[in-house]
């Protein structure tokens, strides 16, 4: 999906339209330190030994994760006016955001 770079949309600190820069923010990387992850639950030592073990007990199923193609969409909207930003969280389901 193709994305003009601005657009007009309504400022709520001006209270009115004004011209704002769209930008797609940058993707963290998830923690590795997170709460039921695989490197927590080794490092704490679960996830070892005999006895069921819960949802590290069945089989990796890799095709479970690449089930989804597409994914909704981060935009951020820059106004150009008074310089605040403000997202826009769940925009529409593509596969590949084009900024141009
Ligand atoms: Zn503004």
């Amino acid at each position: 999906m193709k994305r003009p770079k601005t657009t007009n949309r309504y400022c709520p600190s001006c209270k009115k339209k004004t011209p704002q820069k769209v930008k797609e923010p940058s993707k963290g990387r998830p923690s590795s330190m997170k709460r039921g992850s695989k490197v927590r639950m080794k490092l704490r030592g679960l996830w070892r030994g005999i006895g069921n073990k819960g949802k590290y007990s069945r089989m990796k199923n890799q095709a479970k994760n690449k089930r989804k193609t597409t994914k909704k969409t981060n935009l951020m909207y820059t106004c150009t006016v008074c310089g605040k930003s403000k997202y826009q969280k769940k925009g529409k389901r593509t596969s590949k955001m084009v900024i141009e």
